[in-house]
């Protein structure tokens, strides 16, 4: 409707109401939100960022009809405080999620603590309906599950992994945990209840995104589809395996097959999306937790380093956005992102509110995106791996990595050394020492650690 059209709508609204215009023409009508999440996958291991031996065509897509973040990075380089950072879109560290969590269910401060709200909380005075689909690893206590944590769904499981096969998931809650690692075999959570499944864990979760999103309509959603895979154990079946006579490495073909099988079923969810007419009303963000680990025959390369590392092997993924007839389409965004612009993005593109006092560190990309703003979005990213006694910080293509026990710390220059070889603090005193103040007053606005890590419950 053009400017002259509306205005006469106006003026007739008030005397003969306006035939033909709809509540939801002459309102914006906020867009889905759908966050695909996979974990310890390599930097390398998608066609969009060039990877040869495993075809990702349905992952890829997103890239191509999006855009691709050469940049993109995570909050952390382990799991459970990288999510914590992406679905509150704040740097975990304000709230003392620095470690991996207790999987202790007696533990109330063991997850995202209730000062801070997730995205599902967020969009909630919105109208948004939640689900959460694979992999919390936010808390298994009862008040730090999904369903009182503002998603109206759940399925997957609490902790920070998962065994793929149905037949092996006989455990009936976390209180039959007898020994580390046991918690792999719990059954499914569906809501607040234990089921079997019968399918490969991957399927199982690509199952029931695709049947949320059949089930949407006018309401807007965000569905949280947070894939374990490609993490450890390597477990895959048959149909996935015989994709892959071409890798003669075993770990590494079982690593290709669960990478196709969370392929497949992007696929499925995309299409389910065009099939009910939401691709232009849907934000599809497509991103790995940390970097490939050293333990699941992922590749990061040309990056230095791997899961837990500092290093950009360590926290900067594959990550890719797309939304149809907003985003261009086939566009490389090279300025640093980070999973915290997530919640900065739908955030602000659902008008949701935010408390005065708890401001996101993520930003809205859209204007960036569109080139209604240029120059990056972050003036600086920082992180804190607490139990390491290491800052680092990326400001433009300059990275400071600042073990604090060391004086000279490292500064690598990311525009001509993409794989971090030559340490230019002692020939840059003044760059470092900046640098090293930014990091300084970042850190004082950090919380202590909130809770004992993973490998301190004992059974
Ligand atoms: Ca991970």
């Amino acid at each position: 409707m053009t400017m002259i059209a509306r205005l006469l709508c106006a003026v007739l609204l008030t005397t003969l109401g306006c035939a033909g215009v709809s509540k939801a023409q002459t309102e914006k009508r906020p867009p889905n939100l759908i966050v695909i999440l996979v974990d310890d996958m390599g930097y390398a291991d998608v066609g969009f960022n060039g990877c040869r031996d495993i075809p990702t065509p349905h992952i890829d897509s997103i890239a191509e009809q999006g855009v691709r973040f050469t940049s993109g990075y995570v909050t952390y380089a382990v799991c459970g405080p990288s999510r914590a950072g992406l679905i509150t879109g704040r740097y975990q560290d304000r709230f003392g999620f620095s470690r991996n969590p207790t999987i202790d269910p007696s533990n109330p401060n063991a997850g995202v603590p209730l000062s801070e709200k997730n995205i599902a909380e967020l969009l909630k005075p919105t109208g948004y309906r939640s689900m959460a689909v694979g992999k919390w690893h936010l808390g298994t206590h009862p008040t730090l599950r999904p369903l009182v944590r503002g998603f109206d769904e759940f399925f997957g499981f609490l902790s920070g992994g998962h065994d793929y096969r149905p037949e092996k998931l006989t455990l009936e809650d976390l209180s039959q945990v007898k020994h580390k690692w046991d918690w792999y075999r719990t059954k499914l959570l569906h809501n607040n209840e234990r089921i079997v499944i019968d399918e490969y864990l991957t399927d199982e979760l690509s199952n029931a995104a695709v049947d949320f999103i059949d089930r949407q309509g006018d309401k807007p959603f965000f569905l949280y589809l947070a894939y374990n895979a490609p993490h450890t154990p390597l477990q895959a079946t048959p149909k996935y395996l015989a994709r892959f006579d071409h890798i003669a490495d075993k770990k590494r073909k079982t690593y290709a097959a669960m990478v196709s099988a969370v392929d497949d079923g992007v696929g499925r969810v995309l299409a389910k999306l065009n099939e009910k007419g939401f691709d232009e009303h849907t934000i599809v963000f497509f991103l790995s937790d940390n970097g490939g680990a050293t333990n699941n025959a992922s590749r990061n390369a040309p990056l230095r380093g791997a899961k837990g590392s500092p290093f950009e092997g360590g926290v900067r993924v594959p990550f890719a956005v797309r939304w149809t007839g907003t985003y261009p389409a086939g566009k490389t965004y090279d300025h640093p992102v980070s999973a915290l612009d997530i919640a900065g993005t739908i955030v602000a593109e659902a008008d949701a509110p935010i408390a005065p006092d708890k401001p996101l560190d993520g930003v809205n990309l859209t204007p960036y995106l569109t080139d209604k703003k240029t120059g990056p979005p972050h003036e600086r990213l920082f992180w804190r791996f607490y139990d390491k006694n290491t800052l680092f910080v990326r400001e433009g293509g300059d990275k400071l990595i600042h073990e604090r026990n060391d004086d000279e710390a490292q500064l690598y220059d990311l525009a001509r050394d993409i794989g971090e070889n030559t340490n230019r603090a002692a020939a840059n005193p003044d760059r470092t020492a900046e640098l090293k103040r930014h990091l300084a007053a970042w850190a004082e606005q950090l919380e202590a650690p909130a809770f004992p890590g993973l490998g301190s419950w004992k059974p």
